[in-house]
């Protein structure tokens, strides 16, 4: 009803057992925010910067972000805040950026490999951008996440130019804080290599839309093969799995960030494949804030379980049943 969807919408939610899980937003633009705060949203579980650097004629300075990540924090007061690191390459052009054609774009020189690469300065400017940010308001808690990694020496080399940009940020006087530090898992690599990754990282953030392409081998966004890249192929969910158990024996939280976050109708299976929070376009943050305070935590595992072992979607699509 009308009524319980409000209340639900004050608070943060958890399973009939009790056990809390985060309903955050994806946010694309400031604009964003507010509309996602008044969803009822927790916290903001992606905000893709790309925005910030798309449409004009230069990158924007350290000021310009510095405010953009500030009013994102102050919008969550009580929430977490994860902003992902410049996700530009392959398909998104920047004239700026003097990006490569390439033939395989989405295998090419994307997310953090242009941040380790050609565009370490923007991400260092990014990174001093976000500490201090983070830094100025007492009561935000930001996380930086990492895009399409893949080895774990990326993870490193990211994580030593965030404290290089700390280190460098107090020897010159300005406050800045370490925030979270996590990496989203949308490649098969980093699920594979998750058990390893976890040492490195506060936090896992499942990127079902790339994760889904590249373990099905199917385009996103192309309808031919849509049916191929659903993320209810038990493929798809073993990765997944191979995710969130890998974490589940170190001090690391999961969370999901890609559209399969969104469906209602996968709330369930999620919380029983171990998730503890999701993040989503704002407008389907009410629904799945209800669909969890009806999940039992045995009921979701065991489905999972049995999701895990299916031999085919279909044999998925008739346990969701
Ligand atoms: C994803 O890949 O699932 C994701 C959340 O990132 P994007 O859609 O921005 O690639
Ligand atoms: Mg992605």
């Amino acid at each position: 009803s009308q009524r319980t969807e409000a209340a639900i919408r004050e608070e943060a939610v958890e399973t009939v057992d009790g056990r809390e899980v985060e309903v955050a937003a994806n946010v694309g633009t400031p604009a964003e925010l507010g509309p996602a705060a008044e969803r009822g949203a927790d916290g903001v579980g992606l905000f893709r910067t790309e925005f910030l650097f798309l449409d004009r004629e230069s990158a924007p300075g350290e000021e310009e972000q510095y405010e953009t990540y500030r009013e994102a924090i102050e919008t969550f007061p009580d929430g977490r805040v994860v902003v992902r690191t410049l996700d530009v390459g392959g398909d998104k052009p920047v004239p700026y950026l003097d990006l490569p054609d390439e033939e395989n774009p989405f295998l090419g020189e994307r997310g953090i490999r242009r941040s380790l690469g050609p565009d370490s300065d923007l991400f260092e400017t990014q990174l001093r951008a976000l500490l201090r940010a983070d830094a100025d308001t007492d009561t935000g808690s930001l996380a930086v996440m990492l895009p399409l990694v893949t080895t774990v020496e990326e993870v490193a080399e990211a994580k030593a130019v965030v404290d290089e940009a700390v280190d460098a940020l107090e020897s010159e006087g300005v406050d800045a804080s370490v925030p979270e530090f996590g990496v989203m898992v949308e490649t098969p690599a980093a699920a594979f290599m998750a058990d390893e990754l976890v040492e490195h990282v506060d936090f896992f953030s499942i990127g079902t839309n790339d994760l889904a392409q590249y373990v099905m081998a199917a385009e996103r966004g192309n309808d031919a093969v849509a049916e191929l890249g659903d993320f209810r192929q038990p493929a798809v969910l073993r990765a997944i799995d191979a995710t969130t158990s890998a974490a589940a024996g170190a001090d690391v939280w999961v969370g999901m960030c890609g559209e399969m976050a969104g469906d209602p109708e996968l709330t369930e299976l999620l919380v029983g494949l171990g998730l503890t929070e999701l993040s989503m376009s704002a407008v389907t943050v009410p629904a799945v804030k209800a669909r969890v305070t009806e999940t039992d935590t045995d009921a979701a595992r065991a489905l999972a379980e049995n999701a895990l072992a299916a031999a085919s979607k279909d044999e998925v699509i008739e346990l969701l049943e």
